[in-house]
C-alpha cells in the first residue's frame, strides 16, 4: 500500500515561520495555514493569491483568462472555508511602457470573474515591475459557519467535487482535450456549494485542491491529526493517476463528512449542479494510503519553485 509522510510540507513550514516572525495569527480566529483567515466571530474571511507571469501562466492563457483565473483561484479559497466572497482589492505590477490592450483585456476577464462570483472590486494599487507581470488579489467574504482543515474525524468519508486532473491534462498531455484547456484557462470552483455545505452543517473539514489531492489531502490530514485511505478507482474524471492526484490546479473541493451525511450531501450537490464523489475514508493512524499502489505518484508540478537546499 502506498504511504506518504503526513509530516513534511516545506511551504507550510515557511509560512508558519513567517507568521511567527511577524507576530502570528489574528487573535479572534484562524490565521495562517487554512484556506483563508477567519477574522472575527461574525465569520469575516480574507485570502490573497498571486499570479506571476511565467510561473502561474504562459501563452496558453489569454490576458482575459488571466484576469478571470485570478478571481477564480481566490474565491475557491473563500468557498473552501464555507464562505461567500463579497469584495476584492487588486495589486498589479506591470512592466513599462504599459501594454494598454493587454491590460484592458485582463480587466475584462477580471470583471467577468468578479461578476460570476458576486464580488466587488473596492480598491487596488498599480506599480511598475522591472520583470514579469504580477497580480495579487485579496478577496474578503463571509462564512457564518467557517469550515477549517482541522475538523476531520476517523470514520469520516473523503469527498471531492467535480473531476480531478483537468489542468494536469492541459499541461501534460500531448493533445489535451477542450474541457481540460477550458479548466486550465478558466477554472470554475464550486464556491456556492462550499458555502451551502457549511451552512447545512454537513462537513467537518474542507479545503480546495490547488496542489493536487496527494499534497492537499495530506495537509488536511495533518491539520486534523488523522490519516486517510483513498481508493484510486473512485477518483472522478477518468484521467491517469498522476494527473488526478499529483499535479494540482483542480480548484475543486475536498471535504470530510460523517457517513450519515452522504445522502444530504448528494442532494445538495445536485441542487447546485455539481458532481461529488466519495473517494475514501479518514483513519486514526496518520498515514495517507493509496489502496493497491506501492507509492503515491511523485509531484508532477510545483508552482512554488525552491532553490537548492
Ligand atoms: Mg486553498
Amino acid at each position: 500500500m502506498a504511504r506518504t509522510s503526513t509530516e513534511e510540507d516545506p511551504d507550510e513550514a515557511w509560512v508558519v515561520a513567517l507568521a511567527a516572525a511577524v507576530g502570528g495569527a489574528p487573535e479572534a480566529g484562524v490565521g495562517v495555514g487554512d484556506d483563508a483567515a477567519v477574522l472575527d466571530a461574525a465569520g469575516h474571511v480574507v485570502t490573497t493569491d498571486t499570479m506571476v507571469e511565467g510561473v502561474h501562466w504562459d501563452d496558453r492563457l489569454s490576458p482575459a483568462d488571466v484576469g478571470f483565473k485570478l478571481v477564480a483561484v481566490n474565491v475557491s479559497d473563500v468557498g473552501a472555508m464555507g464562505g461567500r466572497p463579497q469584495w476584492a482589492t487588486l495589486a498589479a505590477s506591470v512592466p513599462t511602457p504599459m501594454d494598454r490592450a493587454w491590460l484592458s483585456a485582463f480587466a475584462e476577464g477580471l470583471q467577468a470573474g468578479l461578476r460570476r462570483w458576486g464580488t466587488r472590486l473596492v480598491g487596488g494599487d498599480t506599480t511598475r515591475s522591472p520583470g514579469p507581470r504580477v497580480f495579487s488579489l485579496t478577496v474578503g467574504g463571509q462564512a457564518p459557519r467557517p469550515v477549517l482543515r482541522s475538523g476531520a474525524r476517523p470514520g469520516d468519508h473523503v469527498w471531492v467535487t467535480g473531476a480531478l486532473g483537468r489542468s494536469a491534462e492541459a499541461f501534460l498531455a500531448p493533445a489535451p482535450g477542450p474541457e481540460a484547456m477550458a479548466w486550465l484557462r478558466r477554472p470554475l470552483p464550486p464556491v456556492a456549494l462550499g458555502a451551502a455545505l457549511a451552512d447545512a452543517g454537513l462537513v467537518h473539514a474542507m479545503l480546495d485542491l490547488s496542489d493536487g489531492l496527494a499534497r492537499d489531502l495530506g495537509r488536511l490530514c495533518r491539520a486534523s491529526g488523522v490519516g486517510a485511505r483513498v481508493d484510486p478507482a473512485s477518483l472522478p474524471g477518468g484521467r491517469p493517476l498522476v494527473q488526478a492526484v499529483a499535479f494540482g490546479e483542480d480548484y475543486e473541493l475536498c471535504f470530510a463528512a460523517p457517513p450519515a451525511a452522504s445522502d444530504a450531501i448528494c442532494s445538495l450537490a445536485a441542487m447546485y449542479g455539481v458532481s461529488v464523489s466519495c473517494v475514501g475514508t479518514f483513519t486514526p493512524s496518520p498515514e495517507l494510503v493509496l489502496i493497491g499502489h506501492p507509492a503515491w505518484p511523485a509531484p508532477a508540478f510545483d508552482h512554488f519553485p525552491r532553490g537548492p537546499a
